[in-house]
């Protein structure tokens, strides 16, 4: 079965995205929150990203337009429609609450529909095992949606091939590039990314360089185009912590430990843009 209809559950950062990127390609879009005022909120942002495109001429007024009419409101997952070919869910990043949004959906969705996580960290394996394992599948994409190419495409233990092909061919037909990627800690993205954050961290508590000497290494040696700092800032130390503590505990290996300044500077509150102050002032 093609995959025209999707329904997006969650319209906060990542799901206003994913709802976007749909919509524009075509996609009938169920968009999909606790309330009424979340979504217009996801709506409110998904329109100001599509003028910005419209200004830079990237768009025509008639996509802007088709766009906006592919994307339907609805309150609540409970009222899912039965005819969708893909979920993908990007609700807070919490287990338990994923995990009872999609035992909820499961008995609603037709048989064939196919079911994805945007998770940044929580195991694809143990989130599919509740609800038809072999159509599970991790969609992880990377903030902010309309720009970045890149979609991790997780494959579960149980994931079939199937399910994974279409997924591959939807991806592609976003205009983004997949890669395959087996379920196992930080999947390819946290397992590179965060341990150089937290080695960075590691440089600065150990007092070998100022932050600011640190990211520029990296800036000006590297040619990354953010410092590993800023870019904690950027993602929030309370997620940099989550995820160290994901790849921590299940490799089981010291390596990924979490470095002190780290978690103290998440017990203060300085988490970095969102509370105005990290490794940097906002
Ligand atoms: P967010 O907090 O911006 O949005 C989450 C949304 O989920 C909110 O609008 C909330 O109201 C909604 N929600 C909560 N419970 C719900 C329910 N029962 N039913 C329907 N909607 C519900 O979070 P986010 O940053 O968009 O992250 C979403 C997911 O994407 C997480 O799993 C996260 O790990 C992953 N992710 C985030 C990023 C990022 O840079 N923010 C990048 C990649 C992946």
């Amino acid at each position: 079965m093609e995959i025209k209809k999707v329904a997006v559950i969650g319209a906060g950062t990542m799901g206003n995205g994913i709802a976007h990127v749909f919509a524009q390609n075509n996609f009938k879009v169920e968009f999909i929150d606790i309330s009424e005022e979340y979504l217009i909120k996801g709506l409110g942002t998904i329109r100001k990203n599509l003028e910005r495109q419209l200004k830079k001429e990237i768009i025509t007024e008639s996509v802007l337009n088709s766009t906006m009419d592919n994307i339907s409101k609805i309150v609540g997952v409970e009222n899912i429609s039965n005819d969708v070919n893909l979920v993908i869910e990007a609700v807070t990043e919490n287990k338990e609450l994923k995990l009872s949004i999609y035992k909820k959906i499961c008995g609603l969705v037709n048989d064939n529909c196919i079911i994805s996580s945007n998770t940044s960290s929580i195991s694809i394996t143990e989130l599919g095992a509740v609800c038809r394992p072999e159509k599970f599948i991790g969609m992880h994409f990377m903030n902010p949606v309309p720009i970045m190419k890149l979609v991790e495409i997780i494959r579960g233990y149980s994931t079939s091939d199937e399910t994974y092909n279409k997924i591959k061919d939807v991806t592609v037909k976003l205009g983004k590039t997949p890669v395959e990627v087996n379920d196992y800690p930080g999947f390819i993205s946290n397992r590179v990314l965060m341990p150089m954050i937290n080695e960075a961290i590691y440089t600065l508590y150990e007092n070998v360089a100022s932050t600011e000497d640190i990211d520029n290494v990296m800036k000006l040696g590297m040619a990354h185009p953010m410092g590993p700092l800023q870019l904690a800032d950027f993602i929030g130390l309370d997620v940099c912590l989550a995820i160290m503590n994901v790849l921590h505990e299940g490799f089981n290996d010291s390596k990924y430990r979490p470095c002190p300044l780290l978690k103290k500077m998440v017990a203060a509150n300085m988490l970095g843009r969102k509370t105005g102050e990290g490794f940097y002032k906002y």
